[in-house]
C-alpha cells in the first residue's frame, strides 16, 4: 500500500515548526544546525516535531492531520481497532467516521462543550468535570510525545511552544512542564503565566534546557521559502 497509494507518514505544519525552529536559535544565539528543539505546534490541529541539528527527526502528524496530540476537533492518536469497533457497531461508512474522527472528536468531543480551549479553561475553572477530563487528556497526549522525543533525541536545547494554545494557553504550557525538573527543564511560573503571544523565555536561569513561547509566522516563512526557492538556495 505504501507503493500502490502512496501511504506514508506525511507530517504537517512544516512551515510552522521550521519557523519558530529558526527564532529558537536565533533567540538562542546559536547556529540551528547545532542544536535540539522539541516544537510543539497548539492550535486548533496541533503537532509536535523533534528537531535534531535543524532537521526534522520526527513529527506527530501522520499520513493526514489526524495523528497524533488530541486536538479542537480531531481525535489524535488511538487504537485503530476502537474505529471498526464504532464503525461496525454504528453501521457507520468510512466518510461518517472520518467526520466523526476529524470534526465532532478532541477536545470538542470529550468536553462535550467546544473546541476552544478559553472555554474549556472557563468551564474547568467553575468545576465542570468532562472540561477538567479535556484538559487532563490533553496535556498527557502533549507530554506522551515530549517524553518520546526527548529519548530520540537524547539533548534537548529547548522546548518550543508556539500556535493558539500554545502562544496563549499558560495553564495548558504549566501542566505540560510539570516535574520535568529531573530531565532538566524547570519552568518560570510567573513568567509563563504572564506570557502571551510574544518571543519570551518561560524558564528559570537554573534550568538546563530552554522553554522558550515562539509565536508562529507562516505567512512569512513561506514568503522566506519562495523566496529561496527563486535565488537557488533550496
Ligand atoms: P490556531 O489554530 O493556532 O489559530 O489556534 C486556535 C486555538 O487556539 C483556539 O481554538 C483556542 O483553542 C486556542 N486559543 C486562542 N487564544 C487562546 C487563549 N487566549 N487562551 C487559550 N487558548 C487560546
Amino acid at each position: 500500500y505504501y507503493e500502490k497509494y502512496k501511504i506514508r507518514r506525511y507530517g504537517f505544519h512544516g512551515t510552522s515548526h521550521r519557523y519558530v525552529a529558526m527564532k529558537a536559535a536565533e533567540f538562542l544565539g546559536k547556529p540551528l544546525e547545532s542544536i535540539n528543539l522539541i516544537t510543539c505546534h497548539l492550535g486548533n490541529g496541533s503537532s509536535i516535531t523533534a528537531i535534531a541539528g535543524g532537521k526534522s527527526m520526527d513529527t506527530s502528524m501522520g499520513f493526514t492531520p489526524l495523528e497524533g496530540v488530541v486536538m479542537g476537533t480531531r481525535s489524535g492518536s488511538l487504537d485503530p481497532a476502537v474505529l471498526l469497533y464504532i464503525m461496525e457497531k454504528e453501521n457507520l461508512t468510512p466518510k461518517q467516521m472520518s467526520d466523526l474522527l476529524n470534526k465532532k472528536s478532541g477536545i470538542l468531543g470529550l468536553s462535550g462543550i467546544s473546541n476552544d480551549m478559553r472555554e474549556i479553561n472557563d468551564a474547568a475553572d467553575k468545576g465542570n468535570h468532562r472540561a477538567k477530563l479535556t484538559l487532563e487528556v490533553l496535556v498527557h497526549s502533549i507530554r506522551r510525545y515530549i517524553g518520546g522525543y526527548m529519548v530520540e533525541l537524547g539533548r534537548v536545547d529547548a522546548i518550543v511552544f508556539t500556535a493558539g494554545i500554545g502562544e496563549n494557553d499558560w495553564v495548558v504550557r504549566e501542566m505540560c512542564m510539570a516535574n520535568m525538573e529531573n530531565w532538566g527543564f524547570v519552568l518560570d511560573k510567573e513568567k509563563n503565566r504572564t506570557t502571551r503571544g510574544t518571543l519570551t523565555d518561560i524558564s528559570l536561569s537554573s534550568s538546563k534546557g530552554k522553554i522558550l513561547v515562539v509565536p508562529t509566522n507562516e505567512e512569512l516563512m513561506i514568503a522566506l521559502e519562495t523566496q529561496w526557492v527563486l535565488e537557488g538556495k533550496e
